[in-house]
């Protein structure tokens, strides 16, 4: 494990089942004291707790599309207050916020009055079969959100979860129609945000056909350029 040099402030862009759970999970795995944030995992939270956020997600979700900016925005802002990550040292992961023009200066308007600015976008560039292939075969364990893939990345027990051994499930908006849906939604509202994080010299793209052809590369910059 390798520990970072310099705060490492991170956002992870691509279309829905790029693989962005996967590669943050693998940076958490490689480097020390990184956590993460994904906006995903935090709105089923929300809908399995049933809070207020989580009612007004869950129909939105299940339909493919995406939740009010001033609700994310909030939901975000105070995660990243509550967890303490506002500041000039802290290092973390965001994945799958922003996901809109309007969200981005809204996060960019919280961390730089902390001293907590971005350092680093991601944008991982899977091919569109590919990703539409790994939609059919993902599984996930809900409770902590472990992704698996059967092609690339079996359970070690078909259908059950490798720690805990709790059965595996498809997420709801996984099938073909929602996830059309979700692939229109990130090239309307997602897209923009490469020029956006492009002007502003933070945005790295990787390129690949799976997540074991991407990750060595996003660990090979992060290790260059933060770690020790
Ligand atoms: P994900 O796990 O990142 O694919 O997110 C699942 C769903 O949660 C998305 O399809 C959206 O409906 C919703 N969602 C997650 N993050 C955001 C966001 N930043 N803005 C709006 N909706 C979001």
């Amino acid at each position: 494990m390798t520990r970072v040099r310099r705060p490492l402030r991170a956002l992870f862009l691509g279309a829905p089942g790029a693989g962005k759970g996967t590669q943050v999970s693998r940076l958490l795995r490689d480097f020390k004291g990184i956590p993460a944030i994904s906006s995903g995992d935090l709105l089923r939270d929300n809908i399995q707790k049933g809070t207020k956020v989580g009612k007004e997600a869950a129909t939105i979700i299940k339909d493919g599309g995406l939740v009010p900016d001033s609700t994310m925005v909030s939901l975000i802002g105070t995660e990243l207050q509550n967890r303490g990550w506002l500041n000039s040292e802290s290092s973390w992961l965001l994945d799958g916020f922003p996901r809109t023009v309007s969200q981005a200066p809204a996060l960019d308007s919280i961390l730089n009055k902390s001293g907590a600015a971005l350092n680093l976008v991601v944008e991982l560039k899977v091919p569109e079969e590919v990703i539409l292939d790994r939609i059919e075969n993902r599984w996930v364990h809900a409770k902590s959100g472990r992704i698996y893939n059967l092609t690339f990345n079996p359970p070690k027990v078909p259908g059950k979860d490798d720690i805990t051994g709790e059965p595996l499930t498809k997420r709801p908006d996984d099938n073909p129609e929602v996830f059309k849906q979700r692939l229109d939604k990130y090239r309307e509202m997602t897209l923009p945000l490469l020029d956006y994080y492009g002007e502003k010299g933070l945005l790295h793209s990787f390129q690949g056909e799976t997540s074991d052809i991407i990750y060595p590369q996003i660990k090979k910059f992060v290790g260059t350029n933060f770690a020790e």
